[in-house]
């Protein structure tokens, strides 16, 4: 017997549409250098239409290819639809990738327009001519004042909208390509993934669950994640499809820009990697303010940070975990029925972790070369496996040298992960991360977090170094917060009795900053470089 519904295709023309008939009135709000640009879903649906009409004016093919290189902003949020509504690929190009690699991606995603925000329109220029298929730049005015060389490729965002008609949207098949984004290559080269639109629409769904964002007409959501990194983690759909409003930081990327849009606009729901919310907690710390949740991932979310957040803002980090090969939101660190009324650690304990698999994704854990399920004890570590309708089976570039999916299907994460018996993940560190001492691993971030709670430290990292007889051991790279001054000894005697005796760094580097990758997550590959030739004192 065969189920008797209907069976509509899921397609993102269908979040688009529910958005331009029922919230017409609801707030989409966009900074810059020269104040806040206030605007609606309704004006907003008729500009991503008539931006259709552009792509078609422009001559861009049936599934061509749509580059974007720009900060969060209705615009943006424009393109995120106008392109998979009319048939083609959305590519979020992150601008602060190398210009090596932003070439190798332009190319190798074969994208046919790129349109640019004037601000960041100097760092991508140079490149053009190395870009083999793109015919055409549109410039959008966001309040930056780059020179715009006299170039038949160039043209205006707003003029070409003006001169366009509005078009229809309607994709019948949900399994289009709908969008691309490249791995910021944390661990290597940019990686291209490509979403269906029928996986958008089911991860926009995950997004929405109360597990996850929990977003409504209620809220008012700010995705300080980059639109260029990872989808902002979902939230240029997820609030559409809500009727949320939405507040763009556009390129107003300071900590005390971000905590003061947060107060002005009410905004009750954003989310950004760990650094963004370390420097924004001194200027958000005491004020009034609407937020309900803060979420946070890319990488561990440090129990130090949540807390603060907890003490200083009033509510503490939610964390989530996931990767650009799974939309990206895969699992959040949601407090457990059982745990409602547990004491202050517990809670900060459970938040510290990655969390429960959201519906619609299953997480295993498992030896990474024979695929032996590993106990979930919270102690046993293994690869984490994951798979889901949003989890990618495939790179676009083959090439990349990875395999992402096992032979039983399972997605193949790279992290080393431990499960509770309830299955809630705890990242121990991505596989090129931990520290091999005399072969048994050292978790980086463990150390990392247990450094970080020291008063007087404001980021830890942790990376091997070369060691004759151990093979690695930890370098501990330590960022003082300001004004603070502290010995080797203090920040290993605070290690002492949170950490197993072996585990302790056989040295402690003081550093100005730690070096982070495109989208501020600390970068390993970097600090390894640096102490490549470290001598550990004997
Ligand atoms: P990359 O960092 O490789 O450029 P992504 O932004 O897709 O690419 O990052 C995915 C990775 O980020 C995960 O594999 C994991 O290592 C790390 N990550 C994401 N969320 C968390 C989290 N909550 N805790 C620890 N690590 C995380």
């Amino acid at each position: 017997m065969r189920g008797l519904m209907q069976d509509s295709p899921l397609t993102i023309d269908t979040i688009f549409r529910h958005a331009e008939q029922h919230y017409g009135d609801v707030p989409i709000i966009t900074n810059g250098p020269k104040g806040v640009t206030r605007s609606t879903y309704g004006e907003w649906a008729d500009r991503t239409r008539r931006l259709g009409g552009v792509l078609d004016t422009l001559g861009i093919s049936a599934d061509g290819r749509v580059g974007t290189f720009g900060w969060n902003s209705q615009r943006h949020l424009e393109l995120y639809f106008a392109a998979p509504c009319t048939g083609r690929v959305l590519h979020t190009l992150n601008i602060r990738l190398f210009p090596e690699q932003l070439t190798y991606i332009a190319n190798h995603a074969e994208d046919e327009v790129v349109f640019v925000d004037r601000s960041v329109f100097g760092l991508f220029w140079p490149l053009v001519d190395t870009m083999t298929t793109v015919r055409h730049v549109v410039v959008m005015e966001d309040g930056g004042d780059a020179e715009l060389p006299d170039d038949p490729r160039i043209s205006d965002y707003e003029t070409l909208l003006a001169a366009a008609s509005p078009v229809d949207f309607d994709v019948r098949d949900e399994n289009l390509a709908a969008s691309m984004c490249y791995t910021s290559g944390t661990t290597g080269n940019p990686k291209g993934v490509v979403y269906s639109h029928r996986s958008t629409v089911l991860h926009t769904m995950a997004a929405l669950s109360p597990n996850a964002f929990g977003l409504s007409v209620r809220d008012v959501a700010m995705p300080v994640v980059p639109m260029f990194h990872a989808n902002a983690w979902g939230i240029a759909q997820a609030a559409p499809a809500a009727g949320a409003a939405l507040v763009f930081p556009g390129p107003m990327m300071q900590p005390e820009a971000l905590a003061n849009l947060i107060v002005d606009e009410g905004v009750t729901f954003t989310a950004g990697v760990p650094t963004i919310w370390q420097g924004v907690l001194p200027f958000l710390a005491g004020k009034e303010h609407q937020l309900r949740e803060i979420g946070c991932g890319g990488s561990a979310v440090p129990k130090a940070l949540s807390e603060a957040y907890r003490e200083q803002v009033g509510l503490p980090i939610l964390q989530a975990w996931g990767m650009t090969e799974t939309s990206p939101v895969a699992s959040s660190g949601v407090l457990p029925r059982r745990l409602q009324d547990a004491d202050d650690e517990t809670k900060a304990n459970v938040r510290a972790r990655a969390g429960i698999p959201l519906f619609g994704v299953e997480a295993r854990i498992v030896d990474a070369d024979t695929l032996e399920p590993q106990p979930w004890d919270d102690t046993a570590t293994g690869e984490l496996q994951v798979r889901g309708n949003w989890c990618a089976k495939e790179y676009y570039n083959p090439d990349a040298g990875v395999e992402l999916s096992t032979a039983d299907g399972w997605m193949k994460t790279g992290d080393v992960a431990a499960m509770s018996a309830d299955g809630s993940i705890r990242i121990a560190d991505r596989t090129k991360d931990l520290i091999k001492s005399g072969g048994e691993w050292i978790s980086s971030v463990d150390l990392e977090n247990a450094i970080m709670s020291h008063p007087k430290v404001a980021e830890a990292a942790v990376v091997g170094v070369p060691h004759p007889k151990w093979d690695e051991r930890p370098l501990a790279c330590v960022v003082l917060k300001q004004g603070e001054t502290a010995t080797e000894e203090e920040i290993l005697e605070h290690l002492k009795p949170l950490v197993a005796k072996w585990w302790l760094p056989d040295a402690v580097e003081f550093i100005d900053e730690v070096p982070k990758t495109s989208v501020g997550k600390f970068s390993k590959k970097d600090l390894r470089a640096k102490f490549a030739e470290y001598e550990l004192k004997a």
